[in-house]
């Protein structure tokens, strides 16, 4: 049986299909439309407002080939192997456990060399504000002059721990709980689309549990 968790099959793949979030996913659509793309962004909110599946988005939509309005196209090579679960541009790290100088220097090294396929190598630090003092220094050294070819997105719900050098240097995206509604609305469309009849009340039940994420 082919079983997909309801969680990653309804997983956007295209910033279109992001619920909520709209002036962040307007200004990214832009960026990648008009080819002007930042080196370093930083992505703050509570958990679960879409702070990772942005930037995987992100991450791969910068590196298609030929996007169709800001968005991948799904059909050429790059995105292919993004599909597949291939694509080595695209890197995530956890910084919570990945928190030391060492991590970073790493990363450091490792952005001096241009990516194999595709245009960027995107570096997506997760829960960035867990690194060490010595860990920011040594991001701090390559974000102040990034390599042409390389994009840092720094996730993080707590900004307050983020050294003030960082912030300088990033593109700051703010991302807010949802609302119940957009909660709501998503879970109805996924019901419809499963075939499952459910009662109103009880999603609306549902969408404020979830609590904005
Ligand atoms: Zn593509």
């Amino acid at each position: 049986m082919n079983y997909k968790a309801l969680y990653r099959k309804y997983r956007p793949q295209g910033l279109e299909g992001v619920v909520g979030q709209e002036h962040i996913v307007k200004t990214l659509t832009n960026q990648i439309q008009n080819q002007r793309v930042a080196h370093a962004y930083l992505f703050t909110g509570s958990r679960g407002t879409g702070k990772t599946s942005i930037a995987k988005i992100f991450a791969h939509a910068v590196n298609c080939e030929t996007p169709i309005n800001g968005s991948a196209c799904k059909t050429c090579a790059t995105c292919k192997s993004v599909a597949s679960g291939e694509a080595i541009n695209i890197i995530k790290m956890d910084a919570a456990s990945n928190n030391g100088v060492d991590n970073i220097r790493n990363i450091n090294e490792e952005v001096m060399y241009t990516p194999a396929v595709g245009k960027y190598k995107v570096y997506i630090i997760d829960e960035v504000h867990m690194l060490s003092t010595g860990a920011f220094n040594a991001l701090f050294k390559t974000l102040e002059e990034p390599p042409a070819h390389v994009i840092f997105i720094l996730a993080t719900t707590d900004p307050q721990k983020i050294p003030v050098t960082i912030f300088s240097r990033c593109q700051r995206y703010d991302f807010r709980r949802l609302t119940m509604p957009e909660i709501s609305g998503a879970l109805k469309k996924y019901m419809e689309l499963e075939c499952v009849d459910i009662e109103d009340t009880t999603v609306d039940y549902i969408a404020r549990l979830a609590d904005g994420a």
